[in-house]
């Protein structure tokens, strides 16, 4: 591969996979007959997760990554909205129930999900990779949702997850010392 396209190779997939993930969840609307405005199936990361499940070896990872992002800055801003009516989300055709108030729990636990999947495919964590999510986010909030209360919202649930695997990776460390130790003392016996 020669250098340019080498070095483009993670950053392209991983835009173009950001920009669709951020529009992805309403594609709902074009599907009213079957699904809910807010439905559950594209306000999750069930179509990426679906992707990676099936298409791995044939779409980009770093594409997945980006979708993973897109989708939860999208769901980062309309966990900000009241729960109610639209505002909620709903189940698929036949049944097409709503949540109710589990709907925020529903969109912060999938937000969350898709900024922890993201640094699982994108596990070199480059600073590109951060510095795109916190632009999107920036953009979107700015741009799409005219306010600067959808980026904070974002900001919150990465730290979150970031502080979340700060923990367990603090805790596996000390797992594994604790494991090594032993094993140094079993065979100094
Ligand atoms: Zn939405």
């Amino acid at each position: 591969m020669d250098p340019i396209k080498h070095m483009l190779a993670k950053p392209v997939p991983y835009a173009l996979g950001i920009w669709g993930g951020l529009w992805l969840p309403d594609i709902d609307l074009l599907l009213l007959p079957i699904l809910h405005h807010r439905s559950i199936i594209t306000h999750s990361v069930l179509i990426p997760w679906l992707l990676f499940l099936f298409f791995k070896n044939r779409v980009p990872l770093y594409g997945i990554a980006g979708l993973y992002v897109g989708i939860s800055i999208h769901l980062a801003a309309d966990c900000l909205s009241a729960t109610v009516g639209f505002g909620m989300i709903w189940t698929p055709w036949p049944f097409k129930m709503s949540l109710g108030p589990a709907s925020p729990v529903w969109i912060l636990v999938n937000a969350a999900l898709g900024i922890w999947l993201t640094l699982q495919l994108a596990p070199e964590r480059k600073l590109w990779t951060v510095a795109g999510m916190c632009l999107a986010a920036s953009g979107y909030s700015l741009l799409n949702e005219m306010a600067m209360l959808p980026f904070v919202a974002f900001s919150l649930i990465f730290s979150a997850v970031l502080f979340i695997r700060y923990k367990m990776e603090r805790k596996q460390g000390i797992d594994k010392t604790a494991a090594s130790l032993t094993t140094e003392r079993i065979n100094s016996r």
